[in-house]
């Protein structure tokens, strides 16, 4: 049978790193679900939709084509056939996603594309999804639910670590990078539709005192029990 494994939680806590690296070991496929609500952002915002106008961004949201590649190794994303992997990373786009990800459309529209990704996947023995509603709503009969966790700092640090380098990200205080993933998190958890949210049957792992090598590892050895 195909294995599937939901990797679940708030950002900052190594969920694209651990799951890429899982998904290699394994010989798995990849998706990162997030990549696809910030192609989706992008879309919106290149093509004049007000984010803020939630049945502007409803009726707007069959319009982008937007295709994942599920290598581990190279995950690419694009959108209308542009390689969009550089701008869904800016602060323009982080700070529309969460408003953009709260519509029900978009999120009809991304679940079924997840799912056509992972039924996809399984010639090729399954795959690693990564996301906030993974094991709660798009994959609920997935092999193995995990949630990541990480205290507020740790996440802070790592993603301001992660965003050196990324063109148009911008240079921001550890400082600066909590308050925004705070304010993120707590738009992602507090609107109705699929709140970031830990399935029942996840297991937690928490990563503030752990390397990335140790998460995969363990994670590795909860796939193959
Ligand atoms: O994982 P990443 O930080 O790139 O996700 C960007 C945003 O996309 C999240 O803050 C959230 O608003 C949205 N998202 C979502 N559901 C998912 C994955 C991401 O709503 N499964």
């Amino acid at each position: 049978d195909a294995v599937v494994v939901a990797i679940d939680g708030p950002s900052g806590t190594g969920k694209s790193s651990t799951s890429r690296a899982v998904a290699t070991k394994l010989g798995l496929r990849f998706l990162d679900t997030g990549a696809q609500y910030r192609a989706m952002t992008w879309w919106m915002l290149t093509n004049e939709v007000d984010v803020d106008d939630a049945a502007a961004v409803a009726l707007a949201s069959d319009k982008p084509v937007l295709v994942s590649g599920t290598d581990p190794l190279n995950p690419t994303i694009t959108v209308d056939g542009v390689d969009a992997s550089g701008p869904i990373r800016t602060q323009e786009v982080t700070a529309a996603v969460s408003a953009v990800s709260a519509v029900p459309e978009v999120r009809a529209r991304l679940v079924e594309l997840q799912r056509t990704a992972c039924a996809e996947s399984a010639a090729a023995g399954g795959i690693v999804v990564e996301g906030r509603d993974i094991g709660t709503t798009v994959l609920p009969d997935a092999t193995l639910k995990v949630y990541l966790t990480a205290s507020a700092q740790a996440r802070a640090a790592r993603r301001s670590g992660e965003l050196k380098g990324v063109p148009g990200a911008g240079q921001m205080s550890v400082e600066a990078t909590r308050e925004a993933l705070v304010r993120r998190d707590a738009a992602d958890s507090g609107r109705k539709t699929s709140p970031l949210a830990k399935a029942d049957d996840a297991i937690e792992v928490d990563t503030t005192e752990l390397s990335l090598e140790q998460v995969i590892e363990a994670i590795v050895t909860l796939v193959d029990e």
